[in-house]
């Protein structure tokens, strides 16, 4: 797992030093208050289980799950998976936050959360990459702010691994890269079935990313395969089957649904 880590941006060490000083901090600040500390699963677990144990005053824990639309790095429209058990109305709510990156999260968490009237509500965040903000966040505690880089570790995952790394580091491109690129592909071939884009226009941009080369190699079989089994316009066999994109979609560990509907004009 440490091969895959290209650089290591912030240490355990650091991150030790770190969590004393914002749990004294946070102590400071909530002293005499009642403290219920929200955890957005599953990345600010291992976060908020040193930062909890930091913290002198009495607090108690609960969850909440978010999970983003969109591809594996990106966050799209986000929607609540699992909500809080407590009521945290007239309450003082800290929010723990692995990583703060465009702020939709965030943003989408504070709104509903606010909703539900609490007596004050902030933001503790290890990590901040404040280049990528599209949303405009208040983080109340941040713990490291980080350039624009994919990291892992302490809690933070890429595909569900490496989050128990004890450090917060870079992963090695090519990984990286071959998980983006099934993404991408995996989108095409969706944006084609669902009709947004055209045969020729997934061929198309099949052929011109093998033709920027240094593909990773089983995506670049698939890529050839796609291309191969759709044929040559004005052949007769041209065209994608069911078959092939089930086929395909497989292969990227996806499985295909067809679901059937009445028409809505
Ligand atoms: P935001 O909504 O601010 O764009 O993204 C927040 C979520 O995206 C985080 O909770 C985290 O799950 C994910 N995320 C953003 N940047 C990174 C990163 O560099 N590494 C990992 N592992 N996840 C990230």
């Amino acid at each position: 797992m440490q091969d895959d880590i290209a650089e290591i941006l912030v240490t355990q060490e650091e991150i030790q030093a770190k969590v004393v000083e914002l749990g004294r901090r946070i102590s400071e600040d909530y002293r005499g208050k009642d403290l219920l500390l929200v955890g957005l699963l599953r990345g600010a677990i291992v976060f908020l289980s040193d930062l909890m144990r930091a913290i002198d005053i009495p607090v108690r824990l609960d969850f909440i799950g978010i999970s983003s639309y969109g591809a594996s790095t990106e966050s799209g429209a986000v929607r609540l998976v699992m909500d809080l058990e407590s009521d945290i109305a007239g309450r003082h709510v800290l929010i723990v936050e692995d990583i703060v990156d465009t702020g939709k999260t965030l943003a989408y968490l504070v709104e509903n959360l606010r909703a539900r009237r609490p007596a004050s509500l902030r933001i503790c965040a290890l990590l901040d990459k404040p280049e990528r903000r599209q949303v405009p966040i208040q983080i109340d505690y941040v713990g490291f702010v980080i350039p624009d880089k994919f990291v892992v570790g302490y809690g933070l995952d890429f595909a569900e691994g490496y989050r128990n790394l004890p450090f917060v580091g870079v992963l090695k491109e090519h990984l990286y890269k071959e998980v983006l690129m099934r993404g991408a592909i995996l989108q095409r071939i969706q944006n084609y079935l669902n009709r947004q884009i055209t045969l020729s226009e997934l061929v198309a941009w099949a052929r011109d990313t093998l033709a920027a080369g240094d593909l990773p190699l089983n995506e670049a079989s698939l890529l050839q395969e796609l291309i191969a089994r759709v044929g040559e316009p004005g052949s007769p066999g041209f065209g994608l089957t069911v078959d092939d994109c089930a086929d395909l979609l497989r292969r990227l560990g996806h499985e295909m649904r067809v679901s059937l509907g009445p028409l809505t004009y």
